[in-house]
């Protein structure tokens, strides 16, 4: 498989992978009924994908359509670029959404939820030794210098978000990291962070991670969401569970025939 230029973010959260960058999306999708008919659904929500960190991490800002109420997912630094993204849309930020605590994908969060005076939801508490550790974490890497800090709300498997006049489910997938969550909308897109990635899956050798409990969580957390549910990953490009089902070395379906 293909390395990609070997970017940094491989090394601190995938296994393998490729790297390229995602368009803005919001075109209404293409169904294909039973009867073989295409429908056209209008979606609920657009979304674009703001690279952020050394690492690219998809920060990901996602809006109502009707609203135009937004949220931000996992801003993990160069907020300059978060912000002219919002400019751009035009949109309102309600709040913002981390995947888990590790500094590519939360180390931005505390000082964008100051500046724009809206609430952090997420991660599951069973993060908080990594939100504690920011500071190290973000010395380590070469980051600007941040303060450890607490979201507003921790999530648990179940719970719901809610911004505009949109939500999603909340589903706790550790392995990555013990506190993970992945956030899915009923558009048929999922935030999955860290969890899976196009052709691979989470690291899952960093403190607290576990191996088969993120092949579990994949497995019986995500798979379910159905195959034409479309994935945002932390790193690299989207792809869709059904394809990495079919395709994926570490967790495809033909590893457990
Ligand atoms: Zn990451
Ligand atoms: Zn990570």
């Amino acid at each position: 498989m293909p390395t990609g230029g070997g970017p940094a973010w491989r090394a601190l959260c995938a296994r393998a992978g490729l790297l390229e960058s995602s368009p803005e999306s919001g075109a209404p999708l293409v169904s294909i009924t039973a009867a073989g008919h295409s429908t056209t659904t209008a979606i609920a929500i657009g979304r674009r994908i703001v690279p952020v960190t050394p690492f690219q991490q998809n920060c990901s800002l996602v809006w109502c359509q009707r609203t135009q109420r937004a949220i931000v997912v996992d801003p993990g630094g160069d907020l300059e670029r978060v912000l002219a993204a919002i400019a751009q849309r035009g949109v309102t930020v309600e709040k913002i959404l981390l995947t888990h605590a590790h500094l590519d994908h939360a180390a931005g969060a505390r000082r964008l939820a100051d500046q724009l005076s809206v609430p952090i939801e997420g991660p599951h508490r069973a993060d908080e030794f990594w939100l504690d550790a920011i500071p190290q974490q973000s010395e380590m890497f070469g980051f600007p210098r941040t303060a450890a800090f607490k979201p507003d709300r921790w999530l648990v498997d179940g719970d719901r978000v809610y911004w505009g006049e949109q939500s999603m489910s909340v589903l706790h997938c550790p392995g990555h990291t013990p506190g993970h969550v992945v956030f899915h909308h009923a558009d048929g897109i999922a935030f999955v962070g860290d969890v899976l990635f196009h052709g691979s899956v989470g690291r899952s050798d960093l403190p607290r991670g576990n191996h088969a409990q993120l092949i579990d969580s994949i497995r019986r957390k995500l798979w379910p969401l159905g195959d034409a549910v479309v994935f945002v990953p932390g790193h690299g490009p989207e792809s869709t569970f059904g394809h990495e089902r079919r395709t994926n070395p570490f967790v495809g379906d033909a590893l457990f025939d």
